[in-house]
């Protein structure tokens, strides 16, 4: 990745945060012709929340905007070397198929009245299944689970390389990245951005992009928007070693819970929201 040294004075577009939705903004930007200047507080991009995901993606939503939204980032994800025209960022994409697992009546109905609704929508390769049926494809799904929905075409890929990748093309065509360099407040001109305030000093602009992550709501009050991000903690576990999990499996959620595993190189990641934890402001603003 080449990063710019200094600051442009000006810029037709700023985007403020280089994780993946950053990285993705310009690459977008810089194929309609912009030629978009991003700037990241940290020494590199992508070292926030992009890295630490589980790397999942898949088309199975409950409403026809998100799932033709995803739909469009699946199509790249499976092109990608060819569509960003770079090589060195490869997604490693292993379609091994989101599962999603049920012990309730209650839940089961919901699933059966979703896979309905995606049928309806097109995504007719989401496929609903009985306890049994689940377990005779899965023989780790225990005896207790009823109800799953499982499409094969979901999967994983490295978000690194993603967000490296996004990013390396925008700036083959166009785009800088600017690294240690924090955006701390913009300059509002008529109710218009007309700038944004850096610690490397203010670039000018007419149009901001806040990408800023878990930290956008704060960045966001900077330009008297009120952002409604709530920040929630999420928990990682990562099992390193654990034999039965097989390397192919789907990854596994409890539709009941949230609670999902993957298995990640010869163990797992397991991943869960404890609903007991309130929201709570990032911790990395006290840094
Ligand atoms: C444990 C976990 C697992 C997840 N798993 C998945 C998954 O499997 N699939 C999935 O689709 N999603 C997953 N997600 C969600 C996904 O990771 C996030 O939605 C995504 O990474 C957010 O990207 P981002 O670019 O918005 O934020 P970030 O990656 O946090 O990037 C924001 C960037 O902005 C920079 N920044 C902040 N403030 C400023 C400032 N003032 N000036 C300059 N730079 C600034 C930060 O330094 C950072 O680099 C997961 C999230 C977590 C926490």
């Amino acid at each position: 990745m080449d990063y710019r040294s200094d600051l442009p004075r000006t810029a037709d577009l700023v985007i403020v945060g280089g994780g993946v939705v950053g990285a993705a903004t310009a690459w977008h930007a810089a194929r309609a012709g912009y030629r978009p200047v991003v700037l990241e507080a940290r020494p590199a991009i992508c070292t926030l929340t992009t890295p630490v995901a589980a790397g999942a993606f898949r088309l199975q939503f409950d409403n026809l905007e998100e799932l033709e939204l995803v739909r469009e980032s699946v199509e790249l994800f499976l092109n990608f070397e060819e569509a960003t025209r770079q090589r060195t960022y490869a997604l490693g994409v292993r379609q091994q198929g989101y599962l999603w697992l049920t012990t309730s009546e209650e839940t089961a109905a919901v699933q059966h009245e979703l896979v309905r609704r995606l049928h309806g929508w097109g995504q007719t390769d989401v496929e609903l299944l009985t306890g049994d049926e689940a377990r005779a494809r899965f023989p780790f799904v225990g005896p207790e689970v009823i109800q799953a929905r499982f499409r094969q075409g979901d999967g994983f890929l490295h978000t690194k390389r993603l967000t490296y990748g996004l990013a390396a093309s925008a700036v083959a065509s166009g785009a800088s990245v600017v690294a240690n360099c924090r955006a701390t407040g913009f300059v509002v001109r008529s109710g218009r951005v007309a700038g944004v305030e850096t610690t490397l000093g203010t670039i000018e602009t007419d149009t901001a992009v806040v990408a800023a992550g878990p930290l956008s709501g704060p960045l966001a009050a900077a330009a008297g928007i009120e952002l409604p991000v709530v920040t929630v903690r999420r928990h990682k576990l990562w099992v390193p070693d654990a034999p039965a999990i097989r390397p192919d499996a789907p990854m596994t959620i409890d539709e009941d819970t949230g609670a999902h595993w993957r298995p990640f190189g010869a163990g797992a990641w397991v991943l869960f929201t404890d609903p007991a934890t309130p929201p709570e402001p990032p911790a990395i603003l006290h840094e």
